[in-house]
C-alpha cells in the first residue's frame, strides 16, 4: 500500500491503526507542494524519517521534489474570482487598512496579498496531492493507496473520500480509509518534529493573524 505522507504525527496515527499484514506492505509516498517554506517541507520530512527509523521497519520513502509552483499554479485560477477570497477576518482589516492608506502613503501588505478561502483552495490541495499518487501508485503498480488526509485533525474527510472514490475509479486503483477513532486522531505523539499549521502559505498566514489578532 502506498502511503501519501504529510507529516510524521498523521502518518504514526494511521500507520498504529493498521494491521500487522498491512503495516508489512506500507510504502510512504511524500509529495506536497503546497507546503511552505521549503524549510517547513524539509523539517516535515526529517520527522517521518525519525519516526520510520524509530519504527525499526524496512518502510521505502518516496519523495518527490519539491516543486511550490505545482500548488500555486492549482489555485491560480481561484485568485481571479473576488468570492474566492476569505471575507471573514479581512473585512475589519480593510476597513482599518482604508483608515491607514489616509495617512500612509504605502499601501499595506495584505492590500497585495489575498488570502484564498480554506473552502475553496482546500479541495484543490487535496485532488493534487492524491492524484500524484494514484499516478504514483499506477507507475509503480501498486494496487492499494491511503493517505494520512484520512488522519488529520486539519481535513474534511467527507471531501476527501469524495476525491479519492473519484480517482480511484479514474485509475481503477483501490484505496483504504484507514478506522482511527477520535481519541487517537486526537493523541499527540512526542519526540520529534510537529507543525502548527495545515501547510500552505495561506495557512501560515491564517494561524498568524489568530495569534496575533491582526
Ligand atoms: S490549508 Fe492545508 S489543505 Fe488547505 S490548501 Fe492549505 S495546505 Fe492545502
Amino acid at each position: 500500500m502506498l502511503i501519501h505522507t504529510c507529516c510524521a504525527d498523521c502518518f504514526l496515527k494511521l500507520y498504529q491503526s493498521l494491521s500487522e499484514e498491512m503495516q508489512a506492505a506500507v510504502q510512504i509516498f511524500f509529495y506536497n507542494p503546497n507546503i511552505y517554506p521549503r524549510e517547513e517541507h524539509q523539517a516535515r520530512l526529517l520527522a517521518i524519517k525519525k519516526v520510520v527509523k524509530s519504527l525499526n521497519r524496512d518502510i521505502k520513502i518516496i519523495v518527490a521534489n519539491y516543486q511550490p509552483q505545482d500548488y500555486f499554479q492549482t489555485i491560480k485560477k481561484l485568485k481571479a474570482n473576488p468570492e474566492n477570497r476569505d471575507s471573514s477576518k479581512n473585512r475589519g482589516r480593510q476597513n482599518r487598512d482604508a483608515k491607514n492608506r489616509e495617512n500612509c502613503e504605502n499601501k499595506s501588505a495584505d492590500d497585495r496579498f489575498t488570502i484564498i478561502s480554506r473552502q475553496k483552495r482546500c479541495p484543490l490541495c487535496w485532488e493534487l496531492r492524491l492524484r500524484a499518487l494514484f499516478e504514483k501508485a499506477q507507475a509503480e503498480k501498486i494496487p492499494l493507496v491511503s493517505s494520512t488526509l484520512f488522519s488529520s485533525n486539519y481535513q474534511d474527510l467527507d471531501k476527501v473520500k469524495l476525491i479519492a472514490q473519484k480517482l480511484s475509479e479514474e485509475y481503477q486503483i483501490d484505496f483504504y480509509v484507514p478506522k482511527i477513532d477520535q481519541a487517537m486522531r486526537d493523541h499527540s505523539h512526542r519526540g520529534f518534529y510537529k507543525q502548527n499549521y495545515c501547510g500552505c502559505l495561506y495557512s501560515l498566514l491564517e494561524k498568524s493573524r489568530e495569534k496575533y489578532d491582526v
